[in-house]
């Protein structure tokens, strides 16, 4: 796999907390507007498109229009991309798969074993 492997540690908000793995892609800035600017360009289009519907596009167009400066500014401060990773609930001991998502620490999963919310953060 491509990226960086780096050490995790995944816990359950509590004091028990059991190692892991994550590939990590960093983005550099041009890659960080890059992913800004494609997501800006999403939410408008969809925001245009809103246009068209009747009655709705008074709440639709702006709604979308905000959405997409949100989502790029959060795009924009994400450090990069968990391509992906490998973890064990820290509670029941199941294997938690860590799957490809914007790198915004801590991240999270659900266990598939206890359904807790399994944070995992940087070792
Ligand atoms: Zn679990």
């Amino acid at each position: 796999m491509d990226g960086q492997k780096i050490e995790i540690l995944a816990n359950v908000s509590d004091e028990r907390q059991s190692p892991g793995f994550a590939y990590i892609e960093f983005f550099n800035p041009a890659q960080k507007t890059q992913v800004a600017i494609k997501k800006l360009a999403i939410f408008w289009g969809i925001a245009l498109l809103c246009v068209l519907i009747p009655v709705f596009h008074f709440v639709l167009v702006p709604l979308f229009f905000f959405l997409g400066f949100y989502f790029a500014r959060r795009g924009y401060k994400a450090e990069g991309q968990v391509l992906g990773g490998e973890t064990t609930c820290p509670h029941c001991h199941t294997q938690v798969i860590i799957k490809k998502q914007e790198l915004n620490w801590p991240i999270t999963e659900i266990c598939q074993g206890c359904a807790r919310v399994v944070r995992i953060e940087k070792a």
